[in-house]
């Protein structure tokens, strides 16, 4: 027992170490106990702070936010933030784009970190600077500044310099060689940003992330809270190994059959995003039908609540995947 507890007082050490994630800037509003609202979300022109946050939050839930847009704590004389933009946990950048033009997201900045069987890059939008020097293959720790924030955007319609904001995401990235996908199969649109373009993320709520771990503490868990979403559907995927799983091992659970008989396919969760939330092998003797991939289930009350996802459709009785769902589960299979 006595040479038993070092180690167990190291295990408590790690684990209350282990919080994942930090705010992303010295705004904290947000777990405040009203949960910020305006002191933290930055709304659309004209609308209220809601439409700052994350999911189907735009065009009356029909469009769908990647991020949440995070409100300045500081102002220069001309009133541009300046706020550092910081790194949310230790990790490797990943991704800097400076031409500004050529996303609306504008500068920016993705680092990719690795957590308990999960491969998670958190994306930091609009900055008005990137750190001098920054560049993918820096090893970053939590706090420290990526860049600083701002508002910049290729988008016609500018972003007011009221509403400058942080645009700050949790993402997955669904297949780590989506260019040779996207150049095989969408050659005649341009691909500014190899694996980081907008089509190959997919993402989870922040704030949703930031207040379980406030509320759990130690005991949160970013795979449980995954496997915890709501499902929009279930899809089989009919190929032996997928690229999103091998980065993603966390997400798997165990299935007897196909570790006796062998995997020939997997059958996935998805969230109303696309984002697989958890993943079961299947052996060939359980998987009906030949096609590479094909919807088993759908759950027709998270579609409703969340009409941004547009992965699916309803004709007559029977669920399909709209383009945008066949693209998604086309770039899984990859
Ligand atoms: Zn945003």
């Amino acid at each position: 027992m006595r040479f038993l507890f070092p180690a167990l007082s190291l295990v408590f050490i790690t684990r209350l170490l282990a919080q994942p994630f930090q705010l992303p800037t010295a705004n904290r509003a947000l777990l405040e106990p009203d949960g910020g609202g305006e002191r933290y979300f930055v709304g659309t022109a004209g609308k209220p702070w809601t439409s700052g946050q994350f999911g189907c939050v735009r065009t009356e839930g029909f469009q769908f936010h990647e991020g949440m847009d995070i409100r300045p704590m500081n102002r220069d004389k001309r009133g541009e933030p300046t706020d550092p933009a910081l790194c949310s946990m230790p990790g490797v950048v990943a991704y800097v784009n400076s031409r500004t033009g050529l996303s609306n997201y504008g500068n920016y900045v993705v680092v990719r970190h690795s957590l308990s069987g999960l491969e998670v890059v958190t994306l930091y939008a609009h900055l008005a600077s990137i750190r001098p020097g920054l560049k993918s293959g820096d090893v970053v720790q939590a706090g420290e500044p990526v860049g600083t924030m701002g508002r910049t955007s290729n988008t016609r319609q500018r972003i007011t310099v009221d509403r400058a904001h942080l645009n700050f995401e949790i993402n997955f990235m669904l297949n780590a060689r989506y260019s040779a996908w996207h150049k095989a199969n969408q050659a005649t649109t341009r691909n500014d940003h190899a694996n980081f373009n907008g089509l190959n993320l997919a993402g989870t709520d922040p704030a949703t992330v930031f207040k379980y771990q406030a509320l759990l503490g130690t005991n949160f868990n970013l795979v449980r809270h995954l496997k915890a979403a709501p499902e929009l559907c279930r899809v089989m995927i009919r190929r032996p190994s997928l690229d999103f799983l091998r980065r993603n091992p966390g997400l798997v659970e165990a299935n007897p059959v196909a570790a006796r008989e062998g995997t020939a396919g997997w059958e996935l969760s998805l969230g109303f995003n696309g984002l697989p939330l958890r993943a079961v092998p299947r052996a060939t003797s359980e998987i009906t039908g030949t096609d590479t991939t094909r919807v088993l289930f759908v759950n027709a009350s998270v579609q409703e609540n969340y009409p941004c996802g547009k992965l699916l459709v309803k004709r007559g009785q029977l669920w399909t995947l709209t383009a945008k769902g066949n693209r998604l589960l086309d770039v899984l299979a990859y």
